[in-house]
């Protein structure tokens, strides 16, 4: 059966508006799951609920091949006050899908509807909804809740809009395409005294100056300047008064990088200027250095694959396969170490008034939805083909 494209648009558009209006962050996304599963049991798709707690497998059987590919959308929104005043903004005060994962699940949907009615492949396809994308690691959870032991995939496949490329085009790479992210918290302890008379105490502002100061070293000095790094110290908190040497210091922030080696020398560097410089002075210190997302990497096969699908859909020039990687992390990149595979990117517009992810006027743009479900549909079609 050809699928009516007109009227699945008109569908995706309500579906994804209607997510839009009811933004839910991490783990608490069950009006969203519930509409997922409502969805695909109605299209007939086998539904598994429960992994990470909100997660949501749809299960698509065609032909008698065995063979299995996992398509994966995010669902979860952000901690963000909606600055947009159309009629399909947030209704959740203070959350809001400011990072297109509305749309994501839309078009994910979109393509389990066409395929259910055309099953037009030969095998099986999952369709991974995941919770707690935004900093906690839903895709992680669905992993360690045993995600690829149920639905045994060979291989597993991303995709993410993204603002500042046109609109309905696509853009992936080999290798890395999104780094790392790790966080750390420092604590510098002193000796409080008067702010007149520094001489009987151990300033914690001084040396926590001079600690980030020579952390900026690890970038510039430490790391091969080929491999790319990013360590930033994003909060600095201490005393309260003009005139008081407080008796500490609380440093934290984030690493980006895209080698676990380089994970690991960015942590010992970091340890070792820390005790060194706080040593130096009399002082001592607490550092927990925490391991968040790896890096997300894709399988040369996994982008061709993709690349294929994408220019069947829009045609080759709207399809850049040499797109430079993104400091930013993305909590697929555990999906993607237990499966070959690729995390793309759909372009959400480049025209006046596109704003990046994450900015209170952003807005997933309807007009990319079809395009998106056609990719995902080709992607089944080339890699089960019928
Ligand atoms: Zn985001
Ligand atoms: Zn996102």
């Amino acid at each position: 059966m050809t699928p009516d494209f007109e009227n699945l648009e008109r569908e995706l558009l309500d579906i994804r508006q209607d997510i839009h209006r009811h933004p839910e962050i991490a783990f608490d996304e069950h009006r969203t799951s519930d509409i997922v599963a409502g969805k695909l049991t109605s299209w007939g798709i086998e539904v598994h609920r429960g992994l990470a707690r909100t997660g949501v497998v749809g299960t698509l059987r065609a032909g008698s091949s065995n063979r299995a590919i996992a398509l994966r959308a995010d669902m979860d929104a952000l901690p963000i006050q909606e600055a947009n005043q159309f009629d399909h903004r947030s209704q959740n005060h203070g959350l809001m899908h400011a990072c297109g994962h509305d749309g994501h699940t839309t078009m994910l949907l979109g393509a389990a509807k066409v395929l259910a009615q055309s099953l037009n492949f030969d095998g099986v396809v999952h369709f991974i909804f995941q919770p707690a994308e935004e900093n906690e690691g839903g895709g992680r959870v669905m992993v360690e809740d045993g995600l690829f032991d149920l639905f045994p995939a060979e291989q597993v496949y991303g995709m993410h809009n993204m603002p500042g490329i046109p609109a309905g085009s696509f853009a992936m790479r080999t290798g890395p395409i999104m780094a790392a992210f790790d966080s750390f918290d420092i604590t510098i302890r002193g000796k409080g005294t008067h702010a007149a008379m520094p001489h009987l105490g151990i300033d914690p502002v001084a040396i926590a100056a001079e600690v980030i100061a020579a952390l900026q070293t690890i970038a510039s000095r430490v790391i091969n300047p080929l491999d790319n790094v990013v360590l930033s110290v994003t909060q600095f908190h201490a005393g309260n008064a003009y005139n008081v040497i407080p008796e500490e210091v609380k440093l934290a922030g984030c690493t980006r990088s895209f080698l676990s080696h380089v994970q690991d020398q960015i942590e010992q560097t970091m340890g070792r200027i820390i005790s060194g410089v706080t040593a130096a002075h009399g002082a001592t210190f607490d550092f927990d250095y925490r391991r968040g997302y790896p890096p997300t990497i894709n399988t040369e096969a996994g982008v061709a694959a993709a690349a294929a699908a994408a220019v069947d859909v829009v045609g080759p020039d709207k399809v850049n396969t040499e797109t430079p990687p993104l400091m930013g992390s993305e909590d697929f990149a555990f999906m993607l170490q237990e499966r070959p595979g690729s995390y793309i990117f759909i372009g959400n517009g480049d025209g006046e008034g596109s704003c990046m992810v994450h900015n209170p006027s952003y807005d997933f743009n309807d007009q990319i939805a079809l395009t998106g479900v056609q990719y995902w549909t080709r992607l089944v079609e080339r890699e089960l083909p019928a």
